[in-house]
C-alpha cells in the first residue's frame, strides 16, 4: 500500500518509510492512498475473535507489502499480551444502549498504549531490517510520554528522550515515566512549561545537525501507524454489542483528532457506524468548526481533562484532505491561511463535515457532575476525559435504539482531582502499579535552553 501526503507535494511512500518519517517533507500528514474494504459478511465472521487476531485482520492490508504475516502476527500478539485484561478492550454497560469501551488496561492506563505499544515494535523491526538507529524526541504534558516510553523501552534500535515540564505533571504521570530505568530511555524535566518543551522538540526536528548523522523519529499522533492501530477497537466494540448487523454509534473524547479519525476510517472501511460524536472540553476548536464553521485558535485553557488541552487538532488535516476531495494544493493553502488567521470551510465542504460528525463541548463543572451522577446511578467511576465523552454522547444521541459507545480513554486513577471534586473517594492504583511510589526514579533536570538539551541528547544517544 502507498501513502500520500495531505499537502500533495511529498513523494508517495510505503508503510515502512511512513512509519519512520512521521511528518511528510511538504509539511503534510501521510494517509493511505486507498482504504481496505471489508464486507458486512466478512466483519460478521470476526465475531468472537480474540483482540489480537482481530487486530491482525484489520492491520494486515495496511502493511502487507512491508511486513511478512508471521512477523506482524508476532508483534501484535506481543503487544496485546502485555495488557491487563483478558479481553484487552472490554465494553461495560452503563444503561440501555449506553456503553463504555475501556481502553485503559494497557501498561500506562490510557488508550495511547494501544498504538504506542505496537509502534515501538514496528519501528524496531523496520530499523533492524535496515541496520539503522533512530532517536525519538517528544514533549509531553503527561499521557503521551509514559505511553511512548513504555512502547520503546524494549527497542534495541531506538533511544527515546521525553521532555516534560519540571514540577508540572502529576506525580503518577511523572513516576510512570521516570521509573523506567532502561538504557535507552531518557527523561528530561525542563525548567519551563509544556509549550517550551514542545518548542524545543520542534526546533530539534527542524535542524537535526546536533545528532551528527542520526535522525529523529516521531511518536506523536501525526505518525500514521498510531492511527492505524486505533482502528481495530472500533471493530471489536461494534462486534461486542451486535454489529455489524446493527449500526452502532461512538462518542470520542477528542484532543488532536487522532482517535476519532480512526473511527471515521473504520466507517469508510465498511463498519456500519451511525454517529461519530466529537467530545471536547473548553478547548473546543473542533466543536466550533463542526457546529458553526469557525476554525479559529482560541486561548489555551487548562482544564480537569488535561490530555485534551489543545488549541489546534493536528489530525483534523487528514479529514479535511478527504472533505476537499484529496486536493493537496487546496489543503496547503487552507493550512497556510489558518496559520495566520481564522478560516471558514467552503459551504459544501462544511456540510460534509457536519454530515459525518456531531460535537459537544463540556466544561469542568459539568465534567465533575457527570462523574458524580454516573457513579450514583451505576457505581461506575469515569475519568474526566471519559465523562466528557459520556455527556456528549447523551446530548448528541439521535436514535435511542442504536447502541452508543463512549471510548473510556483513561483510568480514573490517573486524574484523581475531578473525582475528589465530585465528592468521591480517590481510586486505587491497579495491582501492577501498587509499588509505583517506592520505585527508583531517573530524570535529568535541564535548563530551558536549546543548546543544553541538544548537548544532553547528543551525548547520550547510542551509536552503532
Ligand atoms: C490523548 C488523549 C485524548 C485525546 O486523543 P486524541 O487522539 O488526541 O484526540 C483523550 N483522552 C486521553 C486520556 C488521552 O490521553
Amino acid at each position: 500500500m502507498k501513502y500520500i501526503s495531505t499537502r500533495g507535494q511529498a513523494p508517495a511512500l510505503n508503510f515502512e518509510d511512513v512509519l519512520l518519517a512521521g511528518l511528510a517533507s511538504d509539511g503534510g500528514l501521510y494517509v493511505p492512498e486507498t482504504l481496505p474494504q471489508f464486507s458486512t459478511e466478512e466483519i460478521a465472521s470476526w465475531a468472537g475473535l480474540p483482540y489480537n487476531e482481530l487486530a491482525f485482520k484489520v492491520i494486515k492490508p495496511f502493511v502487507a507489502d512491508c511486513i511478512v504475516d508471521a512477523d506482524l502476527k508476532q508483534m501484535i500478539d506481543d503487544t496485546y499480551a502485555g495488557f491487563n485484561h483478558i479481553a484487552v478492550a472490554p465494553v461495560q454497560q452503563l444503561g440501555t444502549n449506553e456503553w463504555v469501551l475501556e481502553l485503559f488496561h494497557g501498561p500506562t492506563l490510557a488508550f495511547k498504549d494501544f498504538a504506542l505499544q505496537l509502534l515501538g515494535r514496528l519501528m524496531d523491526y523496520a530499523l533492524a531490517k535496515r541496520g539503522e538507529r533512530l532517536v525519538i524526541m517528544g514533549a509531553t504534558s503527561g499521557d503521551t510520554g509514559s505511553a511512548a516510553i513504555e512502547g520503546c523501552r524494549h527497542s534495541e534500535h531506538l533511544d527515546i528522550f521525553i521532555l516534560h515540564p519540571h514540577n508540572r505533571v502529576s506525580e503518577v504521570q511523572r513516576r510512570q515515566m521516570t521509573t523506567i530505568l532502561a538504557d535507552n530511555v531518557f527523561n528530561i524535566a525542563l525548567e519551563g512549561n509544556f509549550d517550551d518543551c514542545q518548542q524545543m522538540v520542534k526546533d530539534s526536528f527542524a535542524d537535526q545537525g546536533f545528532l551528527n548523522g542520526l535522525k529523529l523519529g516521531a511518536v506523536n499522533s501525526i505518525n500514521w501507524a498510531r492511527i492505524m492501530a486505533q482502528i481495530v477497537y472500533y471493530f471489536s466494540a461494534a462486534l461486542a454489542v451486535g454489529g455489524p448487523h446493527r449500526e452502532v454509534s461512538f462518542s470520542v473524547p477528542t484532543g488532536n483528532f487522532g482517535d476519532i479519525f480512526a473511527g471515521y476510517l473504520a466507517k469508510q472501511m465498511g463498519l456500519p457506524i451511525k454517529q461519530l460524536v466529537v467530545a471536547t472540553n473548553r478547548n473546543d476548536i473542533l466543536h466550533r468548526v463542526i457546529s458553526g464553521n469557525d476554525m479559529s485558535k482560541g486561548e489555551l485553557k487548562h482544564t480537569l481533562s488535561p490530555s485534551m488541552d489543545i488549541m489546534v487538532s493536528s489530525n483534523f488535516e487528514r479529514l479535511l484532505f478527504d472533505v476537499y476531495d484529496r486536493d493537496g494544493a487546496a489543503i496547503d493553502q487552507l493550512m497556510a491561511r489558518f496559520k495566520a488567521e481564522a478560516v471558514q470551510l467552503d459551504g459544501a465542504r462544511w456540510d460534509k463535515v457536519r454530515a459525518l460528525f456531531d460535537s459537544y463541548a463540556v466544561d469542568d463543572e459539568t465534567t465533575c457532575e457527570v462523574i458524580k451522577d454516573v457513579h450514583a446511578q451505576t457505581g461506575y467511576l469515569l475519568d474526566p476525559h471519559t465523562a466528557i465523552g459520556v455527556k456528549a454522547a447523551r446530548e448528541c444521541n439521535r436514535d435511542a435504539s442504536v447502541p452508543m459507545i463512549t471510548l473510556a480513554t483513561a483510568h480514573p486513577v490517573k486524574f484523581p482531582e475531578p473525582v475528589v471534586k465530585a465528592g468521591l473517594e480517590s481510586p486505587q492504583l491497579p495491582a501492577h502499579l501498587t509499588d509505583l511510589f517506592e520505585r527508583e526514579e531517573r530524570v535529568e533536570v535541564l535548563a530551558n535552553d536549546l543548546a543544553t538539551v541538544q548537548q544532553f541528547v547528543a551525548s547520550h544517544v547510542h551509536r552503532n
